[in-house]
């Protein structure tokens, strides 16, 4: 078999170097750059800090019950197209259920249906919106508006601005961006409609909701998170490379001029080419400042800052979802809730921007979304709660405030680099145009890939779902 081509030079496009590629990371980007490139010959070494992959989205061991447990409920939509097409390579993309309806909740418990009707891309949900309960007919018809104006609105010139200024610049009221946009925006964006950039807002909006029918389908694992990569280890093995779990790189240096992955406990692997697949937080503790020097995608990390999320494990004596499967709340501190059983008695609740909840211990959070889930379930009525587990994760994801696009680095290294040849930047904070998501992994991985291999960084993504013809009338870009 012919060797694949390593580009470790930036100024060509691709160099014969013999073709072996380290990836440090086990997550979702570290796992789609592997398979990519063990998919075109590469041999390709995965090191994973932790026994398991995933990462940010993956399960655990729960001490006090033994269950297997998910850190939180992962939700991916319809416009994924790059995670679910790395699903599709893992043989897991069946494991995906898809809902194509969404339940908004009031407290109370009237329940509002947003789902597909007969008109096409971007009025599909028209029907449903102008008939929902939580909306008055003045405040949905001024949110048509809204979406109407989104589809020719050049995102990228308003990253310098919050989404909440953006959204008031509309007419938008405080009423309707609290139980309408906030919700959308904050499980979406993992930050508040007055922190978040617009960009980043209108990217959820534009490519999540108006583009296609199909954009806002949910989808949820229907195992437990970290059973989707099961078949990453033979996949990557079958291709000669490997993944070596519980491998901590404490260094990314060069060793003899190659680029080498320094661990813990001593072992040095060196590669032609090396994917940084770690948060955005360890990038520049993992590279060595003779290779950072003169790279200008290293300096901007320091100024990430990030934004927590809880996902909470709740048993009920009985069922309290009633017939939900999940359920968006209005205007309460929990957005999502979703039903883990048949009985709907397991429910996972989702507080994301969970700033204001950080002080508070288990059993706190615990109560706080007890009593959202009360006020909002008719089911929970005289229910008991049996048990609650809360994960607190800070750094969840990165905070796309406005003016952190510019500080995203692209994957591969600038034409000028130095010491920083061949070693390309994985991760959900790299120049994606994605929030901090698993979709924004996959395509972080694709790219790596890609630019190992000596292609353009867009080579190697899945397109995105094509925009509706009536939305690319009204303005909506390809
Ligand atoms: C609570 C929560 C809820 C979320 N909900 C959603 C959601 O609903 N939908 C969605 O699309 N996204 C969601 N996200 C975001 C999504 O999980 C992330 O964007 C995505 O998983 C990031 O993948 P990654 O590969 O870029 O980074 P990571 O998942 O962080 O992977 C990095 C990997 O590097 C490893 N590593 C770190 N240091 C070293 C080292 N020194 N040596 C070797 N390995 C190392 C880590 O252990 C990890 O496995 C959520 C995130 C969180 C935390």
């Amino acid at each position: 078999m012919t060797k694949p081509a390593i580009c470790t030079n930036p100024a060509a496009s691709a160099s014969r170097a013999s073709a072996t590629a380290l990836v440090v990371g086990g997550g979702i980007a570290g796992l789609a750059c592997a398979l990519r490139l063990a998919e075109q010959g590469v041999s390709v070494t995965v090191l994973e800090t932790r026994k398991k992959l995933g990462g940010r989205a993956t399960s655990f061991r729960d001490v006090r019950s033994g269950e297997v447990l998910d850190n939180c409920q992962h939700v991916v939509l319809g416009c994924c197209t790059n995670y679910m097409d790395f699903l599709t390579r893992l043989g897991a993309a069946d494991r995906i259920r898809f809902s194509r309806e969404q339940y908004w909740v009031e407290a109370g418990g009237r329940t509002s249906v947003i789902r597909r009707g007969g008109l096409p891309a971007p009025f599909h949900f028209g029907v449903s919106f102008l008939r929902a309960k939580f909306l008055t007919m003045a405040e949905a018809s001024g949110i048509g508006r809204c979406c109407v104006r989104m589809l020719s609105t050049d995102r990228a010139s308003h990253s310098n601005e919050t989404f909440g200024q953006w959204l008031r610049a509309q007419g938008q009221t405080d009423s309707v961006i609290r139980r309408f946009w906030a919700p959308v925006v904050v499980s979406a964006c993992n930050l508040d409609v007055d922190r978040v950039s617009a960009s980043s807002a209108l990217h959820v909006f534009q490519e999540g909701f108006l583009a296609h029918e199909h954009a806002a389908d949910i989808g949820v694992s229907s195992v437990p998170l970290v059973e989707l990569y099961d078949r990453a280890e033979r996949l990557i093995s079958e291709k000669g490379g490997r993944i070596v779990l519980g491998a901590g790189v404490e260094r990314i240096k060069r060793i003899e001029g190659r680029l080498t992955a320094v661990t813990t406990d001593g072992e040095a692997y060196s590669a032609d080419a090396v994917v940084c697949a770690v948060p955005v937080e360890r990038v520049n503790r993992l590279v060595d400042e003779e290779i950072r020097r003169g790279d200008s995608r290293f300096a901007p990390l320091d100024r990430f800052k990030h934004s927590p999320i809880l996902g909470v494990h709740l048993r009920f004596d009985r069922n309290v979802m009633g017939d939900l499967p999940h359920a968006v709340l209005v205007d309460r501190g929990t957005q999502w809730l979703f039903r883990k059983n048949e009985e709907g008695s397991y429910v996972h609740a989702v507080v994301s921007a969970a700033d204001d909840w950080l002080e508070l211990d288990e059993r706190g959070i615990a109560e706080r979304v007890e009593g959202d889930v009360r006020a909002c379930l008719a089911g929970a009525k005289g229910a008991a709660l049996v048990s609650a587990r809360a994960v607190k994760e800070k750094l969840a994801t990165f905070a796309p405030v406005p003016g952190l696009d510019a500080l995203r680095p692209d994957s591969a290294p600038p034409r000028e680099a130095g010491g920083s040849v061949g070693l390309f930047l994985a991760g959900d904070y790299t120049k994606t145009g994605w929030p901090a998501t698993m979709e924004g992994a996959a395509r972080s991985g694709y790219a790596a890939a890609a630019g190992v291999l000596g292609m353009r960084a867009d080579d190697l993504l899945v397109p995105s779902l094509s925009v509706a013809p009536l939305s690319r009338w009204l303005g909506l870009a390809g």
